[in-house]
This record gives structure tokens, C-alpha cells and sequence, in this order.
């Protein structure tokens, strides 16, 4: 099965499984660890035997929200599933020691980025859905178990994020309608809105005040821009991770049509890509430079010299805002 299937054809697929792992993209945001292990929960309450692969700790912020899960750095065993969640190619999937799993029984590609390639065995892609959470969601729905507050407040987190609490062009009417239902079930806003917004550890703070100075606009004033590195990083004891939402504060700027964040990592830079206007696609910026992701977000990363990144981007930047 190549193109996308549906949810009720994917969840009695996956109901009729012994064993999943499941896994989600690199450097997870709160989407891919609530999808994740909310997909997770709801297979053991399927009664499937499920763990969550995670290779790395889960980010501090999303810590209070992964409330027994079954987590493991192991590879899966030849009779279990794979149930590959929020990510838009194979090569994202965060896997110990970057080995996909080759001899697996199935690969299940359940995402929401409308660059997904469909990779998996079975694909169910919903570009019209504003997280993969809404997809588990519904899923787990058509499985029929019991969801309980700790799925549902995951499965919320990845929705709440991911449309920047409700204010990105991804706040459709499921949107909407998935937190209404995910909220009629048990989910708590408050709780997470604590757990993922009001629990910044001062180092953030401190990065941020670092950071939010050095925002500048290019393409005749078109496009937010910031560089964060190492270097701003270390100044503020600041960790990889600490950089999520910055890219909002470079959005933030009035005027600009879109933003840019580059960070750096060990021998690359990871570019944030984020659009708040219709004519601008940073999707399309993205795939060109071999990334991805969404029309109003997405990532690509880099390997070449800082110089050579930014040029890029402004390029494929102004191509798209020009339409040549
Ligand atoms: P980020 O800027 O990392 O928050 O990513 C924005 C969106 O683009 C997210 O939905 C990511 O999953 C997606 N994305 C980021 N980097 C890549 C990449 N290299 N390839 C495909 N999708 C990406
Ligand atoms: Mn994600
Ligand atoms: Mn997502």
C-alpha cells in the first residue's frame, strides 16, 4: 500500500498486532512525543505489546507529560511492527545509532507534513490535519479503548504546539474540533499549558535575552532573522533543545512576512523556516535545499559554512517572494 489509507483501515491493521515499537522524528518536538506515546498508551490498551523507541532523553519540558510509557533504546525484535509517527521521511526517524530497523514486520507511516513521501508499508497522510496528534487521536478513537488523561493531555500538547496554541494558519475547524473532543475526554489545557509554556528553566530566559537582541530583518525588511550559536548557547548554559519557540519571537516582528532561526549543532545548521503570510510557502524553500515540512513551517539541515547557509536561504527566500 503506497498511497495514504485510512484511519479506520490503520487502526484495525494495527489492532491485529502482538508487538509495535514506535518511534518519532529527530529532535522531537512536543508533537512527536505526544503522538508518539499517546500512540503508544493506546496500543497497550489495545492490548498490543508496545513500547516507545526514543534514542535520547525526552526534552526536559515534555518530561511531566510521558507518564507510563514504556520507553527503550532497543532495537525491535523481526516480529515487531514499526509505528512511525509526525515523520516526513525515513531518514528523520529517530533511531539508536541512526539503524533503521530493517527486518521489522511492518512499517507504519502515520504523519501530517504534506512533504511525506508516503515511505512507510501502510501510509496514512492527512496534510489537511493540523498535528499528527489529531490523526492518533483519531485512531485511537476508531480502536475503541478506554483514553485516558495522560494520552489525552500528550495527544493535546502535540495539537497546542504545533498550531502555536491555536494561532497558525493550521487552526482549522479540526483543529478546533479535535481539542474539543480531546478536552471533552479528559484532556487538561491548564495542565499542560503549565507543563509546556509556563515552566521555562532560567537558562532559557537567559538565552533568550541573548538571543532576542541579535533579531534582524533581511529581503528589504520581508523576513525575520537570527543566528543562535554555540557560543550564545554556552553564554547562557543553554542546551540544543532551548532554542524551540525562538523562531516565534523572530515571527513575532512586525512587518516581516516570515522568519528564519539558524541554530547551530555539531557540524551543521539547523534552519527553522516559519511563514505567516498565504503567498509565501517556506515548505517549498525547504524541499529545494532538501528539507521539508509545512506551508507555514518547516526545517531543512545544512552542512556547508554559515556564509554559504544564509545565502542559500536568502536565495530560495527571495525566489519564492518574488516568484522567480
Ligand atoms: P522546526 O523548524 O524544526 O520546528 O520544523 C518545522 C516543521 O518542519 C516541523 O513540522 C518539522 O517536522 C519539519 N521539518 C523540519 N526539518 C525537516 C527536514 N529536514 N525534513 C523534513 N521536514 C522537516
Ligand atoms: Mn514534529
Ligand atoms: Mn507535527
Amino acid at each position: 500500500m503506497s498511497s495514504s489509507s485510512d484511519s479506520k483501515t490503520v487502526a484495525k491493521e494495527l489492532s491485529q498486532l502482538k508487538k509495535a515499537m514506535v518511534f518519532c522524528h529527530v529532535f522531537p518536538d512536543a508533537d512527536a512525543i505526544g503522538s508518539a506515546a499517546g500512540m503508544t498508551l493506546g496500543l497497550l490498551a489495545a492490548g498490543v505489546e508496545a513500547e516507545l523507541h526514543l534514542p535520547e532523553a525526552v526534552p526536559e519540558r515534555l518530561k511531566g507529560l510521558v507518564i507510563g510509557v514504556p520507553l527503550t533504546d532497543q532495537l525491535p525484535s523481526s516480529d515487531c511492527a514499526l509505528v512511525v509517527v509526525d515523520t516526513a521521511n525515513r531518514a528523520r526517524v529517530a533511531v539508536k545509532g541512526d539503524l533503521f530497523p530493517k527486518e521489522v514486520s511492518k512499517v507504519f507511516n502515520i504523519d501530517h507534513h504534506i512533504s511525506n513521501p508516503a515511505w512507510g508499508e501502510i501510509n496514512l497522510i492527512k496534510g489537511d490535519y493540523p498535528s499528527a496528534s489529531c490523526i492518533v487521536l483519531e485512531i485511537l478513537e476508531e480502536l475503541g479503548v478506554t483514553l485516558s488523561e495522560e494520552m489525552l493531555n500528550l495527544l493535546y500538547a502535540g495539537l497546542l504546539e504545533d498550531t502555536g496554541s491555536f494561532r497558525f494558519s493550521n487552526a482549522t475547524p479540526i483543529a478546533f474540533e479535535s481539542a474539543a473532543r480531546m478536552v471533552g475526554l479528559g484532556a487538561s489545557p491548564e495542565k499542560v499549558a503549565n507543563l509546556i509554556y509556563f515552566n521555562i528553566p532560567e537558562r532559557v530566559v537567559k538565552l533568550r535575552g541573548i538571543a532576542i537582541p541579535q533579531i534582524s530583518k533581511k529581503i528589504e525588511g520581508q523576513i525575520g532573522w537570527l543566528v543562535v550559536t554555540n557560543k550564545m548557547l554556552e553564554q547562557a548554559g543553554a542546551v540544543g533543545g532551548d532554542t524551540e519557540g525562538l523562531v516565534d519571537e523572530v515571527r513575532a516582528l512586525s512587518g516581516v512576512k516570515g522568519s528564519v532561526m539558524i541554530r547551530e549543532r555539531e557540524g551543521s545548521w539547523k534552519v527553522s523556516l516559519r511563514s505567516k503570510v498565504d503567498n509565501l510557502d517556506v515548505n517549498k524553500v525547504a524541499q529545494a535545499l532538501g528539507g521539508g515540512g509545512h506551508k507555514a513551517a518547516a526545517g531543512i539541515t545544512l552542512e556547508d559554512e554559515l556564509e554559504v547557509v544564509e545565502k542559500k536561504i536568502l536565495e530560495g527566500l527571495r525566489k519564492e517572494l518574488t516568484g522567480v
